[in-house]
C-alpha cells in the first residue's frame, strides 16, 4: 500500500505556487500506463511531457540504474566516467556533431548552446557580435537566458533587466529574418517543431532559408531539440528530416528517458573557442544519469522503434479525424511522429484545459501546448492496446465536452 499521510491538499501547503498540478497523485507507472493513490489506472498520452520515450518503469532502464547504483553515482567533472564517455561517443557517430557537452535539464542545454553561440562569435570575429535571432512563440526554458532567448513574455517579464540584445520574429517568415539579420548577429535560435507554442514545424523553404541567411552573416544555426530530439519525430533528431545540417543542437527530455539528462551537441571548430573553466556543471554528465542514457540510446536508435513511431502517428491521426468526424471540436491536426497538436475550432478556442480534466476523469493523462491546442506525446513504444484505450477514453471526454459546451 502506497503512504497516504499526504495528497493534493498538501501540495498548496507546502509548494511553491508555480504549477496547478492534476487532483489525483501517481503512484505507479508501466508503459504507457499510471495508476494513483487510489488505485485508478490511466493511460499515459502525455509522457511526462515528451520525456517518457520508453514508457514508465522500462526494465532495461530499471536494469541500467540498478547496475550503476551499485558500482558509481557520481564523481564530479574533475574525473572524467566511462558512461559519460560512451554516450557522447554514440551521439557523435550518429549525428553530425563533434563534440558533446552534458547538463541535467533542457534549459541547461540551451544555456551551454546560447553561451557558446556568443563566446565563439565574440573571439573569433567581434566584441559586437552578439545578436541572437529568436521566434515569437518559442520556448527555451526558464533560466533568465533562456527565457529571454525565448518568445513568450508571459513568461520572460517581470524580473528585471534581461540579458541585452535577442530579437524575436514570426516563426517561418523568412522575411521577417532577413530584415534583422546583420554581421552583428551570432545566431539564430529555433525549435524544429515549436512544442510548447502549439506544435508548429518549421516548414523546409523556413529551414533552408536560416541555413543560407547563418552562412552569408557568420552566424550560427542553433536548434533546439530539447522536445524534437531522440526519435520524437520519428528520426534520431528532427533535423534529420530537413536537408540541413546545424551547427549546436540541444537535447534532453527523452535523452534520459525520465533520469535528468541533457546534451549539448557541436562542432569541433565551435568548440574550440571553450577552455578548461569556461562553462562548467557539477552534475552534468554524470555516471549514473549516462548509464540510463546509454541503454536508452541503443533503444531508441533501432530501426524498428524509429518506423514504429511513423505507424503510430499515422493511427493516432487517424484516429483523431474520426473524432473530429463525430464531434468537429478541432480545426486543424499537425506536428511528426509522436508530437502531434490538435487545434481547438474556433468556438471551443482556449479551452484545451477543460478537455484535459474530462478526459482525466475518463482515465487519460495528456497535455495542452497553449491553451488552444491539445498535445500528444506518448512513449514512442506506446503499445497498440495502450493506444486504442486512450482514444476511447478521448472520444468521451470530448462527447463531454461538446455536450457540455452545449448547455
Ligand atoms: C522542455 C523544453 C525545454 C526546457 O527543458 P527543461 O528540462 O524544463 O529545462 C527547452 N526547450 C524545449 C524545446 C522544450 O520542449
Amino acid at each position: 500500500m502506497t503512504k497516504q499521510s499526504v495528497n493534493r491538499a498538501t501540495y498548496d501547503q507546502v509548494m511553491l505556487p508555480i504549477y496547478s498540478p492534476a487532483d489525483f497523485i501517481p503512484v505507479k507507472g508501466q508503459g504507457s500506463r499510471v495508476w494513483d493513490q487510489q488505485g485508478n489506472s490511466y493511460i499515459d498520452f502525455a509522457g511526462g511531457i515528451a520525456v517518457l520515450a520508453l514508457g514508465h518503469a522500462h526494465p532495461a532502464l530499471n536494469q541500467a540504474i540498478k547496475e550503476q547504483s551499485e558500482k558509481l553515482w557520481h564523481v564530479s567533472n574533475v574525473f572524467t566516467n566511462e558512461p559519460a564517455l560512451e554516450l557522447a561517443q554514440k551521439l557523435i557517430d550518429n549525428t553530425f556533431a563533434e563534440r558533446v557537452f552534458f547538463a541535467n535539464s533542457g534549459a541547461e542545454a540551451n544555456e551551454a548552446a546560447f553561451k557558446l553561440a556568443r563566446h565563439y562569435a565574440i573571439t573569433r570575429h567581434s566584441p559586437y557580435k552578439t545578436k541572437i535571432i529568436a521566434f515569437h512563440n518559442a520556448f527555451h526554458g526558464r533560466t533568465f537566458f533562456t527565457v529571454s532567448v525565448g518568445g513568450q513574455a508571459k513568461y520572460a517579464d517581470g524580473f528585471g533587466p534581461k540579458p541585452a540584445d535577442i530579437i524575436h520574429v514570426p516563426f517561418n517568415d523568412l522575411n521577417a529574418v532577413k530584415a534583422v539579420i546583420d554581421s552583428h548577429t551570432c545566431a539564430v535560435v529555433l525549435e524544429p517543431i515549436q512544442g510548447e507554442g502549439g506544435i508548429t514545424a518549421a516548414t523546409p523553404e523556413f529551414m533552408r532559408g536560416l541555413r543560407e541567411l547563418c552562412d552569408e552573416n557568420q552566424a550560427l544555426l542553433v536548434l533546439d531539440e530539447v522536445q524534437t530530439g531522440m526519435g520524437r519525430t520519428g528520426k534520431l533528431f528532427a533535423y534529420m528530416n530537413y536537408d540541413v545540417t546545424p551547427d549546436i543542437i540541444t537535447t534532453a527530455k527523452a535523452l534520459g528517458s525520465g533520469f535528468p539528462l541533457s546534451a549539448m551537441l557541436t562542432t569541433a571548430d565551435i568548440a574550440s573557442v571553450m577552455g578548461v573553466g569556461t562553462h562548467g556543471t557539477t552534475y552534468g554528465g554524470n555516471p549514473l544519469a549516462c548509464a540510463v542514457g546509454n541503454v536508452a540510446f541503443d533503444l531508441i536508435n533501432t530501426k524498428e522503434v524509429l518506423e514504429g513511431v511513423q505507424q503510430r502517428y499515422q493511427w493516432i491521426v487517424d484516429e483523431l479525424m474520426a473524432i473530429n468526424q463525430r464531434y468537429g471540436v478541432f480545426s486543424q491536426i499537425r506536428g511528426q511522429g509522436l508530437l502531434i497538436g490538435a487545434e481547438l475550432a474556433p468556438q471551443y478556442a482556449n479551452q484545451a484545459r477543460d478537455i484535459l480534466t474530462l478526459a482525466i476523469k475518463q482515465g487519460l493523462m495528456m497535455l495542452n501546448a497553449g491553451t488552444n491546442v491539445l498535445r500528444f506525446t506518448p512513449s514512442l513504444i506506446i503499445t497498440q492496446e495502450e493506444l486504442a484505450e486512450g482514444m476511447k477514453a478521448l472520444d468521451k471526454a470530448i462527447a463531454e465536452f461538446v455536450h457540455l459546451s452545449s448547455i
